[in-house]
């Protein structure tokens, strides 16, 4: 069953890079423009729900909350 997530996962993909970006951010709201360059998008706001991370519809990077992850070492 995972490899036919996979699978979808992959098609989606195909436009956007092979591997997205894993960011950490501070806040449930984050803004993201790509980082510029080939990449770019206009700036868009994007809000966390109860997962705590965010997945940008223009670039595929995923926005993790930093407090989320660091809850795990406490
Ligand atoms: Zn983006």
């Amino acid at each position: 069953m995972l490899e036919k997530q996979r699978q979808s996962r992959k098609k989606m993909n195909q436009a956007h890079a092979d591997n997205p970006d894993i960011i950490e951010v501070e806040d449930h709201k984050v803004s993201c423009d790509g980082g510029g360059g080939a990449l770019g998008h206009p700036r868009v706001w994007l809000e966390m729900g109860e997962d705590h991370k965010v997945t940008c519809p223009y670039c595929d990077r995923e926005f993790v909350l930093k407090s989320a992850t660091a809850q795990k070492s406490a």
